[in-house]
């Protein structure tokens, strides 16, 4: 029986862990970085131990340390929770070597499944059907060109260590290809230390849908329903429910059993996810899927199966940790209503859904029978650079799927995240649409309808909302103006028609505002557009002196200036481009001298294990570039600059 355990990991998992095994009467200690104070997993746990400045290396990755803690502590186990360690096999052989129980899989379970070409071997000769395609050790581009030709573009590279979607890159013509693999496996390397990859077909119209299986140490294995994950970008996950809109019975069944071939073939223990892409054109087929791979740890959408079948997957892992056997069988397994989650996320998902760092000033969630909130932060909680940027899940249960997304679209609204962008506005989005409410979309859904899912939100006449407040707020602010509001001007500013400039920054971009003032009283414009109050949905968050403007989940943010820099003139031309994170900089693909058009690629960038591109804000000749491959570099520092053209003159 396990008494105590250690949580090897943050955010939202760590606190939903620590939940259950409260729940059980299990002793929790948590690990942190500083980075991570402003976070709740650590104050939720019965102790905790601080690791490291921020870097996962050196505290949540950091294996042989957190052993050292766990013993040093107490702990009879460890949980690791998803990512970081989770699926690392050192780790679990490492853990059993001092005496502590891993809450996950043996470790030879965990390596066979850890690459994703071995696994396919492995299925293929256990009888699951695989996606057709080359997963063998030779890595010479020319070879794999020469497989991706025989398999038939579109194709899917895959990292053979992958995870969280990256090292992953899709080629539709043959001329793509080089370029694709290079861009590949660097992520691949970068974010796992082996740049190896396969080729597979890239299904057409595909689905993803995946089975949850649990097993023990007494030989009993079963199936606990499947979870459609097919609403994904950047071949993530973000919006997950069960069961899968028209999957018949027969179809499940026999991938259920499957699943439980497939955890069979690796002599698996615990919690698994064993993940199938489905041609959705053939969904009542039952040849119609194949293995794609297994996650050995918990997963992120596990809600979504608890709320359906009504049990609690923590609480399973740490009984058969324990050596306990199923708590029951195939047969008392019993699907329950409809259930969905979405996840939250720091990152805008109108730039290509750049991760978002930041403070978040104001953080609530909606609360309410059938909805759960799985969250590691609060008002407070700084998102840094360095981990994942998930920052909560919402899930809700219903009698059918309408009530499910008609109950999670009330629940997103009450949703307030002030400090950085999110992606709640995107969420209601897709929620909101047509398509989706049909049921079946497939995973190409997000990239399709791209532009529909992401538009919206503030803009200027909420900016110049924010301006008003800013005038408001302190009188203070008057003085920061330039001309007779100076102080000691003498001017009255009762009677008078004035109007004066200010530079604002909104999103970090600068843009032109103008406070009218007549008999006393001043209107705000920005751009073109006056200040006017949207209905009451606009809310305005203030936090460090910037305002936070949100509608219906989107959020921009108002900078104004200070007085020095209003001192100093500092004003930056749209062609003055930034660096949008702190990251580094893997390939810049202009010079000085290059003229570019607006949209085109300048440069990218790697931060949280991903690639960035960075695009031309307009159209123009690229006049100084500060930044080289290679180089670290941090948010807002300088880039390059880019001349605008002249505007074409007529005849
Ligand atoms: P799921 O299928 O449960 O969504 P993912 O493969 O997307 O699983 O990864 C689960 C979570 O773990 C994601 O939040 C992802 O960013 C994170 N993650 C994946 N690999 C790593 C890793 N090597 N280190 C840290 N976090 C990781
Ligand atoms: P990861 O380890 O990053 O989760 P997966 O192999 O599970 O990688 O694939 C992630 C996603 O990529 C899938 O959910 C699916 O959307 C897409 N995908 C993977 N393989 C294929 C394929 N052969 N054809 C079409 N889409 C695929
Ligand atoms: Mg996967």
């Amino acid at each position: 029986m396990i008494r105590s355990v250690l949580i090897a990991n943050r955010g939202e998992i760590a606190c939903r862990i620590i939940r259950t095994a409260r729940a059980m009467n299990i002793r929790t200690i948590a690990i942190a970085t500083e980075a991570d104070r402003s976070w709740l997993h650590w104050q939720q746990a019965d102790e905790a131990v601080f690791l490291g400045e921020g870097p996962a290396a050196e505290s949540y990755l950091c294996g042989p340390e957190i052993i050292r803690v766990a013993l040093e502590h107490g702990a009879d186990a460890i949980h690791p929770g998803y990512g970081f360690l989770s699926e690392n096999a050192k780790f679990a052989r490492d853990c059993a070597e001092a005496g502590l129980v891993f809450i996950g899989p043996p470790a030879d379970a965990i390596s066979a499944m850890g690459s994703k070409s071995e696994a396919k071997a492995l299925m293929e000769t256990a009888g699951v059907p695989v996606v057709p395609g080359y997963h063998g050790d030779r890595q010479q581009p020319q070879f794999l060109k020469q497989k991706a030709y025989e398999i038939g573009y579109p194709v899917l590279i895959k990292a053979v260590s992958g995870g969280g979607g990256r090292g992953m890159r899709i080629v539709n013509k043959a001329i793509e290809f080089d370029e694709q693999l290079a861009s590949a496996q660097r992520e691949a390397l970068a974010a796992f230390g082996d740049d190896r990859v396969l080729i597979e077909r890239y299904l057409d119209n595909p689905r993803h849908i995946e089975m949850q299986v649990f097993a023990d140490s007494h030989g009993n294995v079963v199936h606990l329903f499947e979870r459609d994950c097919s609403v994904q970008r950047r071949h993530q996950k973000v919006i997950e429910e069960a069961p899968a809109p028209g999957l018949s019975d027969t179809v499940r069944a026999a991938m259920g059993e499957a699943a439980i071939k497939a955890a069979n073939a690796v002599g698996y223990q615990g919690a698994g996810t064993v993940e199938f892409i489905v041609d959705g054109a053939n969904l009542e087929k039952p040849d119609s899927f194949f293995f794609m791979e297994m996650n050995t740890r918990l997963q992120v959408e596990h809600p979504v199966t608890e709320m359906v079948t009504g049990l609690d997957l923590v609480e399973w892992q740490l009984r058969i940790a324990g050596g306990e056997a199923l708590p029951l069988a195939q047969d008392d397994l019993k699907l329950a209503g409809h259930a969905m989650e979405v996840r939250i996320y720091a990152e805008d998902p109108a730039h290509d859904f750049q991760p978002a760092m930041g403070k978040l000033w104001a953080v609530e969630f909606p609360a309410g029978p059938n909805v759960r909130v799985d969250s590691g932060v609060t008002a407070g909680s700084v998102v840094s650079p360095y981990y994942d940027s998930m920052l909560a899940k919402i899930i809700v249960h219903a009698p059918g799927r309408d009530a499910v997304i008609d109950r999670l679209r009330k629940a997103l609204k009450e949703v307030q995240i002030a400090g950085v962008k999110t992606n709640v506005g995107f969420l209601g989005s897709i929620l909101a649409d047509g398509e989706f409410s049909a049921g079946g979309i497939e995973t190409g859904y997000v990239d399709r309808r791209i532009t529909e899912l992401t538009g919206g939100g503030p803009g200027p006449a909420l900016a110049a909302l924010a301006v008003d407040q800013w005038l408001k707020r302190s009188d203070q602010h008057q003085a920061r103006l330039p001309g007779p509001w100076q102080g000691g001007s003498g001017f009255e500013v009762g009677g008078l028609e004035r109007t004066v400039g200010i530079d604002l920054l909104v999103d970090g971009q600068p843009a032109d505002a103008e406070i009218r003032w007549k008999n006393g009283s001043a209107e705000t414009i920005v751009g073109t557009e006056a200040a006017m109050p949207d209905e009451g949905r606009a809310r305005i968050v203030w936090g460090g002196g910037i305002a936070y403007v949100s509608v219906d989940g989107r959020q921009l943010s108002v900078a104004f200036p200070s007085p020095l820099e209003r001192v100093l003139g500092v004003s930056q031309g749209s062609g003055h481009v930034l660096t949008p994170m702190h990251g580094r900089i893997v390939s810049v693909r202009i010079g000085a001298g290059d003229t570019v058009s607006a949209g085109d690629i300048l440069f990218t960038l790697e931060a949280m294990k991903m690639e960035h591109s960075i695009k031309a804000p307009v159209d123009g000749i690229i006049s100084r570039i500060l930044v080289s491959e290679g180089m670290q570099v941090d948010e807002g520092a300088e880039a390059l600059m880019i001349d605008q053209a002249p505007a074409e003159s007529p005849g």
